[in-house]
């Protein structure tokens, strides 16, 4: 890939980790971009980290993290001063922040197993927010009975306690797997030959590249807070996490 060269991306290699050293590789007019860095690039219905990066004499807050040119881009106001490349940096990502979001996107793939094992029914679409989330079923009705359901039976998984692993499968092995191919494994770019699975072993499996907790336990209690319709073989559920 052309460019300053690549970035060594933290967050899916340890999702617990919220600061990291690292240096500029090159700095745009409202944004930068580091050899090596904590915060997650927007992307997989998982919003970007924020927080604040410092080096020797300044430091800069991060509003956003996108994927610029396949790179992850901190995102900082326009027209502020931003040291020059090869300069040692230090960030650290708003871990408040992100950690609701890795309980409600973990609470995500747990709700898209319940619906799946139960309902059989496959997830659509789906987004999320840190705290709150809604994700889209085939299903051809939805109620508040239903609602109700399913946050009774997604309740109840989460305090089992799974695990939830990172396995890297080869695109061939994974394009061979049904839950996999379920939750659209194909639809990752050709190029991409290893795939970075989570499985919730035993609840969900999936291939993502985002940042979950380890456990179904630290997710807390989950509340389906709205049902809706968004057309034919399109219901859509929103929850919240319960105190977030
Ligand atoms: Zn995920």
């Amino acid at each position: 890939m052309a460019g300053p060269g690549r970035t060594e991306e933290l967050a899916p290699k340890d999702a617990y980790l919220a600061e990291a050293e690292g240096s500029v590789l090159s700095a745009i007019d409202g944004g930068l971009v580091l050899d090596r860095t904590v915060f997650y690039a927007r992307g997989g219905g998982q919003p970007g980290d924020v927080g604040i990066i410092r080096w020797d004499g300044g430091e800069i807050e991060v509003l956003d993290t996108v994927r610029k040119d396949g790179l992850p881009l901190h995102v900082v106001a326009e027209g502020a001063a931003l040291p020059d490349p090869g300069t040692a940096i230090h960030g650290s990502i708003d871990w408040d922040r992100r950690y609701r979001t890795m309980r409600t996107h973990t609470a995500l793939h747990a709700l898209s197993g319940v619906v799946f094992r139960d309902f059989g029914a496959k997830v659509t679409g789906g987004n999320m927010e840190p705290g709150v989330a809604r994700m889209d079923f085939e299903l051809d009705g939805i109620s508040v009975e239903f609602g109700q359901e399913v946050e009774r039976k997604l309740n109840e998984e989460l305090v089992r306690g799974y695990p939830t692993e990172v396995v890297y499968l080869a695109r061939q092995e994974a394009l061979k797997d049904p839950d996999l191919i379920r939750t659209k494994v194909n639809l990752i770019p050709e190029w991409v030959d290893e795939i970075r699975v989570i499985d919730i072993v035993g609840l969900d499996r999936q291939a993502d590249g985002g940042t979950h907790v380890a456990s179904t336990l630290e997710v807390g209690r989950v509340r389906v807070v709205k049902t809706e319709s968004k057309g034919k073989a399109n219901k859509r559920m929103r929850i919240e996490l319960s105190g977030h």
